[in-house]
């Protein structure tokens, strides 16, 4: 048996995966030949080495922890650029919000909304307790973080790194795209209401997107 193959061998020796008749034939050359003999000390050493690495593995915490920042860095560093922004928490999240506002939308319009609650605060009911601007920024708020935080909570896969400025680019750009459409949909109300409640959608979104990334970052990496 030539030396080569003894070499070649000598892994499967230490992982106990040669048959009695190859072990027997390993051994004997081993014994005869000290150039194998010190090669098969030395990676014996390393194989020891190994075995310590194994048991002492990283905490399953650390071990998320290393994996997500490794697929982030992976995705930013070694990916075209479109395709780093097909798998950005933005594009994943901002889609989801605006198809949710636009179901929120459909199922509560917003020219509706705003008639009941004039016919409310018309009525003296517990809104007419409340200044017109508060109600009508509260409503905007509703539209902005509710469908936000639910695409969040369904869409954004990873953001284990930045999660606030994440949640803060996500919460701009569905805004920047949410208050056109819903300033077209309200041309019959007064621009001081349409202006009031677009700032409570902005509010919304920014504190929806900041908020959900934040809590479901925090929450995950509790969980792991
Ligand atoms: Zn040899």
């Amino acid at each position: 048996m030539s030396c080569e193959i003894i070499k070649t061998d000598m892994p499967s020796l230490l992982a106990e995966e040669l048959s009695a008749d190859e072990r027997h034939r390993m051994l004997l050359h081993l014994e005869k030949c000290a150039l194998c003999r010190d090669e098969m000390a030395a990676l014996e050493k390393t194989w020891k080495h190994m075995d310590q690495w194994e048991i002492e593995e990283p905490s399953a915490a650390i071990k998320a922890g290393i994996m997500a920042a490794a697929r982030e860095e992976l995705e930013n560093d070694h990916l075209p650029w479109w395709s780093n922004l097909q798998r950005s928490v933005i594009f994943q999240t901002v889609p989801g919000a605006l198809g949710f506002s636009m179901i929120l939308y459909l199922i509560f319009p917003y020219d509706r909304i705003i008639n009941l609650c004039e016919t409310l605060i018309l009525k003296s009911t517990f809104f007419a307790y409340f200044p017109k601007g508060l109600i009508y920024f509260a409503l905007g708020l509703l539209y902005g973080l509710v469908p936000i935080s639910i695409s969040g909570i369904c869409f954004s896969g990873r953001a284990a790194q930045k999660p606030l400025v994440k949640g803060l680019g996500v919460g701009v750009i569905f805004a920047a795209f949410l208050i056109p459409f819903f300033v077209v949909q309200c041309p019959q109300f007064a621009s001081g209401l349409v202006f009031v409640m677009a700032l409570g959608i902005i509010t919304g979104a920014l504190s929806g997107g900041t908020g959900t990334l934040y809590l479901l970052s925090k929450m995950r990496t509790e969980a792991s």
